[in-house]
């Protein structure tokens, strides 16, 4: 079955009539590059830098700066996206003073935290700064919810910028900066954010919860928890839309990404980069030349037809088998 995918190898990831969808690489550490380098993944479309703080060995600037940098040098046709620290929620760091919340989820986490630990979050920054000397860098504000949040989080970038400036060292003054849309409010004013920022990248694991009202590690609720229900194709298509309107790229990086029955869906509402686990990367480019865009787009419009998740997967899965 494997061999298949292998009459693909070398070409780009596209639909049967041509129309190319970038597939890129989601890391979590500088170990997974390794696989990223093996596979057709010309950039990395999200880097989950948080990990790198979940150890009991405090990640200093002039340490961050040289993984920044390693990473960045190994994607010469490419560029890295590098998301900033998104501790909280599920995930804890003993480098942040988080109190007991009882809504974790809802509360101090991503972004939030960031703009309230500077000293943590400035040092991150200029280490991106510097290393996009040597390589192709972008960043990424998780959870970003107001557009005050993300003017804050740019103010800080500036002042990082002015401290290298004077202190006579060298980093790149051309960095694009974008945001994750993972909340309702991000993908509602995605039309006033895309005016504002470089980039979007739909991270479907958080949209879903936070769409839906269901904590994504809740197993009593996981029956609503789907990245299928037409709410959250919905938000996907009207940031798809407002990007497309202010011409700044857009994927998606969540799961989803690479669920190849969603597949026609987000290509369909315009999406031309996913982001995901490079391991997923040859059955989603097979998927993807299976059908042409029209095709996907008709399964688009079919899908903005059904109200309920249920009736949308299981029609979703029955075109996808068609083809088998
Ligand atoms: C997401 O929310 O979809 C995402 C990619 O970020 P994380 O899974 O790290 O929260
Ligand atoms: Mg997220």
């Amino acid at each position: 079955l494997k061999n298949k995918y292998k009459e693909l190898e070398g070409l780009p990831a596209a639909t049967k009539d041509g129309e190319k969808v970038e597939l890129m690489a989601n890391i979590g550490n500088t170990e997974d590059m390794e696989f990223v380098v093996k596979s057709e993944a010309k950039s990395i479309g999200l880097f989950r830098t948080e990990f790198l703080f979940m150890d009991d060995e405090y990640p200093d600037e002039e340490k961050q700066f040289k993984i920044y940098k390693e990473v960045a040098e190994k994607l010469p046709e490419g560029y890295v996206t590098i998301r900033t620290i998104d501790i909280g929620g599920d995930k804890n760091s003993p480098h942040f003073d988080i109190a007991a919340e009882d809504n974790p989820f809802l509360g101090y986490r991503g972004i939030r935290l960031c703009l309230g630990e500077t000293e943590i979050f400035k040092a991150q920054l200029r280490a991106i700064l510097r290393a996009g000397v040597y390589g192709s860098i972008k960043i990424m504000f998780p959870m970003i919810a107001t557009v005050q949040e993300f003017m804050d989080a740019k103010e800080l970038i500036e002042e990082c910028k002015k401290e290298l400036r004077s202190e006579s060292i060298e980093f790149n003054d051309n960095i694009p900066v974008g945001i994750m849309v993972e909340t309702p409010a991000a993908a509602i004013m995605a039309d006033a954010f895309a005016k504002l920022v470089d980039f979007f990248s739909i991270g479907t694991n958080d949209l879903v919860q936070y769409t839906l009202a269901a904590d994504r590690m809740n197993k009593q609720v996981s029956y609503m928890y789907s990245a299928y229900d037409p709410a959250v194709i919905r938000s996907i298509g009207m940031v798809a839309q407002a990007a497309k309107i202010n011409n700044i790229p857009v994927s998606i990086c969540g799961e989803s990404a690479a669920d190849k029955t969603l597949l026609p869906v987000f290509v369909g509402l315009g999406i031309r980069h996913l982001s995901m686990s490079v391991s997923f990367m040859p059955e989603v480019k097979w998927a993807l030349h299976l059908r042409s865009l029209a095709e996907d787009e008709a399964i688009r419009d079919e899908v903005f037809g059904l109200y309920n998740k249920d009736d949308i997967k299981e029609y979703l899965k029955k075109v996808s088998e068609m083809l088998h």
